[in-house]
């Protein structure tokens, strides 16, 4: 089933999002953006309640966007480090497996949106990230904002976020990390990684969510953030294997 989205057209978006170039690249002279795009290759955007504009007039739509659910690791540019979301995040989605903005285009280093491109990356100066740095998860959207509120997706997300909730993989990966030869702890990750899979398979192949809106519906697939913690995952013949480096 398509999901019925707000936008006009429906279906025609931190575990690492830094905005700042590297130090190097950032003199104290600079007082205005040289275009290098390391912020764009370093991440797209979260969308705030002023970007809702440019998503109704079509600019981009939700098969561009991901969802961060609260308690996903990611990249904090308030405290500079990799740490639990606090709230939903809705963002622009990357290229493929990367994390390079989905608008950026790398041959000319420029943004394909530039004239309609979200309030964070109009804020963004590197070289003065003040600005920035007051609106981080501040007036955020959440899926909930780009979906009828009649829309059966919705029941999905609720089950989705009650069978396997984020927070729950934090809490999970900690207990296993103190006690790494205790299996019932493996075994916990394990089946939270199940449960999203099944959740998703269902969408997908019952439901007929379209595989363009996963990321935006689901977020990233658990075994996906696990690699943010340095867990690897491999299923083979329906069996799901977790492992810490060197196991
Ligand atoms: S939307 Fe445009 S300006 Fe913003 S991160 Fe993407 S490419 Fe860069």
């Amino acid at each position: 089933m398509e999901p019925s989205f707000l936008s006009p057209e429906p279906c025609a978006a931190w575990a690492r999002h830094e905005f700042f170039c590297s130090e190097e690249t950032v003199t104290t002279a600079q007082t205005h953006c040289r275009q290098c795009g390391t912020c764009c290759r370093k991440g797209g955007p979260a969308l705030h309640r002023d970007d809702l504009e440019l998503i109704r007039q079509g600019h981009f739509s939700h098969h561009q966007l991901m969802t961060l659910r609260r308690g996903e690791p990611a990249f904090s540019p308030v405290d500079g480090r990799l740490e639990p979301t606090r709230r939903e995040l809705v963002k622009i989605n990357g290229h493929g497996r990367e994390w390079v903005c989905l608008f950026f285009q790398p041959k000319t280093a420029r943004c394909a949106i530039y004239a309609h491109r979200p309030l964070e990356c109009r804020l963004l100066k590197c070289w003065a990230p003040e600005a920035l740095l007051a609106v981080v998860e501040q007036d955020t959207i959440t899926r909930r904002d780009l979906l009828n509120p009649n829309d059966p997706v919705l029941e999905l997300i609720a089950l989705h976020d009650q069978q396997c909730p984020a927070e729950a993989v934090a809490e999970a990966v900690a207990d296993w990390r103190q006690k790494p030869d205790e299996s019932r702890h493996r075994a916990a990750l394990v089946d939270l990684v199940r449960r999203d899979l099944a959740v998703r398979h269902h969408a997908l192949t019952e439901f007929g969510l379209p595989p363009a809106v996963e990321f935006f519906v689901f977020g990233r697939p658990l075994f996906k953030l696990l690699g943010g913690y340095g867990v690897t995952t491999s299923e083979a013949a329906g069996t799901v294997e977790l492992r810490w480096p060197g196991e």
